[in-house]
């Protein structure tokens, strides 16, 4: 290692952590089991760094999983918070700020017309699923092997990196009953579901997939891909559904869905759209929407959704994505970042295969293309775990999982991202051979 990190307070409050919670995280990946080393606890965040409770400081390329698109702890988007705190943290009642959000979210994404908020990506993504086959009158679903839409039963086959990175292709205690209407097809393989369909005729509500894989790695839709599945899904009588949890204002102000211009029926949002706060969507055509309690049958509630704070961080956050030249930005930082790592692991001799679009990026270690996530899977996990420690130590925080995508944020300037690169420099002439 080339410097050597002291990070006993950490240790000693994951040691203490092991007690208290399930492998003493209150999220699987957290716990760094696919990196080796021991998680690093945080003390605090802001604009393109972390700091550890040791006081080391990290280069941050998570942004607590997507949501500080703006940097951490954005002065306007703390600020309002502060405003807002005073008014009260929660009405259960409805409140202006709801109307505000859900007007800007249906300005921004060309298939919302209109929205519901929830409090995470996987409330989104379970509620789609029921108002997918309450449209349709139909029981199955069609995903992608590695794609991940939060842990509800449904959905936890062949779920990508969390699941991945434990060893575990299903979880215990998801009943078969319900997996059995899960089917699954290789991403970006527009054979193997129209093979679905056939094989199973009317049966099939729909198609949910993450437009840009963030989930089995950094993975993007093969040109007419996403264009065969709004073919497919219409031709069958079907939804096509986005979940733009993880690329919703990341990959545009209006998601993957207005980058690659095909418009699903139904899309579900999270992450960037709370701010740092928890928040999740769902949203979609009205005719749709308009089957969701109390406008229609399909329940679905919540004691903390539409909360005044969760929305305000929502609603300045998007404002300062909605200023000119912050997709140019993110782009260029990122294409800056992207560009310099694969020429440093081309110099040490390492091969790699990355690529961003927008705030998101993503690298394999293997020769590529990398399409799906089997393809995925030959990312040399070893070397990847020792560049992580690596990284750590030169002060760069990146996903602790060959499986995650990386996500930068306007906060990350040009001298960031090139300390970065020097990081990168260094670690992958430490690992090589
Ligand atoms: C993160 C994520 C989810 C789950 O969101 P949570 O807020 O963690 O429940 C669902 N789908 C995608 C694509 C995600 O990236």
């Amino acid at each position: 290692m080339t410097d050597i990190l002291n990070c006993t307070k950490s240790e000693e409050v994951f040691y203490a952590a092991q007690d208290l919670m399930p492998g003493g995280v209150s999220s699987p990946v957290r716990a760094f089991k696919s990196v080796g080393g021991k998680p690093i606890v945080f003390d605090r965040v802001k604009g393109p760094f972390a700091w550890d409770i040791d006081g080391n400081r990290y280069i941050d390329y998570i942004g607590s999983w997507g949501p500080a698109i703006c940097g951490h702890a954005h002065p306007e988007v703390t600020t309002a918070l502060q405003e807002a705190i005073d008014k009260g943290t929660s009405f259960g009642a409805p409140c202006v700020l709801e109307n505000k959000l859900a007007e800007m979210v249906i300005e921004a994404v060309p298939s919302v017309e209109m929205v519901r908020f929830v409090n995470s990506g996987t409330e989104a993504c379970m509620a789609v699923l029921r108002l997918m086959r309450a449209f349709t009158g139909r029981d199955k679903v069609i995903k992608f092997e590695g794609c991940y839409h939060g842990h509800a039963d449904m959905f936890l086959v062949k779920a990508g990196s969390g699941v991945a990175t434990l060893g575990l292709p299903d979880s215990p205690g998801v009943p078969r009953t319900t997996t059995a209407n899960t089917l699954t097809a290789p991403y970006n393989d527009l054979e193997a579901v129209k093979k679905l369909f056939s094989e199973n005729p009317d049966a099939i509500s729909g198609v949910i997939l993450e437009p840009i894989v963030g989930n089995a790695g950094f993975i993007t839709p093969e040109p007419g891909f996403l264009e065969g599945l709004r073919e497919l899904t219409t031709e069958n009588g079907s939804l096509l559904v986005f979940d733009e949890v993880m690329t919703g204002f990341r990959i545009s102000y209006g998601g993957a869905q207005e980058k690659f211009g095909v418009t699903p029926d139904l899309t579900t949002l999270g992450k960037v759209i709370g701010g740092g706060l928890p928040v999740g969507a769902y949203g979609g055509k009205k005719e749709i929407m308009s089957m969701v309690a109390p406008a229609g049958p399909v329940y679905q509630a919540g004691t903390l959704s539409g909360n005044p704070l969760a929305m305000t961080a929502g609603i300045k956050t998007l404002e300062l994505l909605k200023q000119e030249g912050t997709y140019e930005k993110l782009d260029s930082i990122t294409s800056r970042l992207i560009d310099g790592i694969m020429q440093s692991a081309e110099n040490n001799g390492i091969a790699i295969n990355g690529g961003h679009v927008s705030a998101m990026f993503g690298f394999f270690l293997c020769d590529g293309p990398v399409r799906n996530f089997s393809e995925a899977k030959t990312n040399d996990s070893e070397l990847f775990g020792k560049l992580h420690r690596e990284m750590l130590h030169n002060g760069i925080y990146l996903a602790p999982s060959p499986f995650e995508a990386g996500f930068t944020s306007l906060a990350h300037s040009e001298e960031e991202i090139d300390k970065t690169i020097e990081a990168f420099d260094k670690s992958f002439n430490a690992i090589k051979n």
